[in-house]
């Protein structure tokens, strides 16, 4: 609307927005004050009006894989809404896409679920996380959440009146989550841990040690676990994924989390499921039931093609994101001072950037600015990600090399 605006409007403010503004603060729940707007919702907005503006804008900062959604997923799901597929279905999804999630999860991952009872499909990971968190969380619970994590966990745990507990993870460490660490910052009040692997945004895995090792911990203080798998179909090098609730001994108290965005590229179908102990089910549908009642009907039929169907797209997007990896690491691994953990799954790199003697928000500000690419200062992913920035190459590698190169040119011109 604003190009037809007359020039002398645009230092005109529009009064009536100010005052409903105002008027937000003081209507507000008191659950939403610590509630932040979504940074990368941010940056995304900034690199929308620079590029309206005519700048050529490198977006290496949100996780949506640049690829289109396979054909043969997007047919199924045109043919279900022509067929009249239009109508709610079953709050925990339609059976088909419960069945295939089942083989999917007994065949990739080694966990067995009983498609009537323990399966929920939701609309995206994002939502399952806010229902296992509404469901299963009191007030003054807490919840331990690693550091560096993605921060939807931090908000959707304060979304739920939990009090949110971060334990560093050490970057000397690869990032993987020490269980003494873990312990120490367990008390009487802890109800709940985060896991997820691949990890966002260090893109680790975390390794069979680690996990065994935090199970241990979670199973003697009788916490609940989420482990959030959406990646754990893009890894590299052939490492092991272990999902923790394989372990037996924790099988009944993990929930897992998965979804179709990163995998198939469908992040706008807005497509994921639950899988849990049938206890913790039925406590979650209840959220499901009273918010969004069911994901779409015809996307999920897209979902039980994507499950059903051929595999060959996933392979093909997963070499195609390692040939960028290895471009952005192999960059970084160069830089004078700078310092990276090879990420070994999902598609993000986390180098520190603390050679630069600058805050990451001002480097990730000033690299949008001055060389024109868009990343995601680490602090947004906690207080370690501080001296950090999270570079996603969800992107063609041609505008990952083009990033990478103003990025090395603004480092070279900036270092101390
Ligand atoms: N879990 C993690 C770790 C993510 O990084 C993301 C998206 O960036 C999601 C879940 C969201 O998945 P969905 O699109 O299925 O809501």
């Amino acid at each position: 609307m604003s190009s037809f605006e007359a020039d002398r409007m645009k230092d005109i403010e529009f009064s009536g927005i100010r005052k409903v503004f105002e008027e937000v603060e003081k209507i507000k729940a008191e659950r939403m004050k610590d509630i932040p707007p979504s940074t990368i919702m941010g940056v995304f907005d900034q690199v929308s009006a620079l590029k309206a503006e005519g700048r050529s804008i490198v977006s290496l900062f949100i996780g949506r894989p640049d690829f289109d959604t396979p054909d043969h997923i997007k047919d199924a799901a045109k043919e279900a809404l022509d067929a009249g597929m239009t109508a709610y279905t079953s709050n925990y999804g339609i059976a088909e896409l419960r069945q295939a999630i089942a083989e999917k999860l007994k065949n990739d991952n080694g966990l067995v679920f009983d498609p009537d009872t323990q399966i929920i499909v939701t609309s995206g990971a994002n939502e399952a996380v806010f229902m296992a968190m509404m469901a299963l969380l009191n007030a003054g619970d807490e919840v331990i959440v690693p550091d560096p994590m993605w921060s939807h966990y931090f908000q959707c745990a304060r979304l739920a009146e939990a009090r949110v507990v971060s334990v560093p993870m050490d970057e000397q460490n690869g990032y993987q989550l020490n269980p003494d660490d873990l312990e120490k910052a367990i008390t009487d009040k802890t109800r709940m841990l985060v896991l997820n692997s691949p990890h966002n945004p260090t893109g680790v895995i975390y390794t069979h040690e680690t996990v065994e090792a935090i199970a241990e911990v979670v199973e003697r203080h009788g916490l609940l676990l989420i482990s959030d798998e959406i990646y754990d179909r893009i890894t590299y090098d052939d490492v092991e994924l272990v999902s923790p609730g394989t372990i037996e001994s924790i099988a009944d108290r993990t929930i897992t989390i998965n979804g179709f965005s990163k995998t198939y590229s469908m992040t706008g179908w807005r497509l994921g499921y639950v899988a849990a102990h049938p206890d913790l089910t039925k406590a979650m549908i209840r959220v499901h039931q009273y918010t969004t009642v069911c994901a779409t009907s015809f996307a999920q039929v897209g979902g039980v093609a994507a499950l059903t169907g051929p595999q060959d797209s996933v392979g093909e997007m997963v070499a195609e994101f390692d040939r960028r990896r290895q471009v952005i690491v192999e960059a970084f691994q160069e830089m004078p001072g700078a310092s990276v953990v090879e990420p070994k799954g999902a598609f993000y790199v986390f180098p520190n950037i603390s050679a630069l003697g600058r805050s990451a928000q001002q480097v990730a500000d000033e690299l949008l600015r001055e060389a024109g690419v868009a990343v995601v200062p680490g602090h947004v992913f906690g207080v370690t990600g501080e001296g950090h920035i999270r570079i996603s190459y969800a992107a063609s590698l041609e505008d990952v090399k083009r990033g990478m190169e103003a990025l090395i040119e603004y480092w070279v011109k900036n270092l101390k």
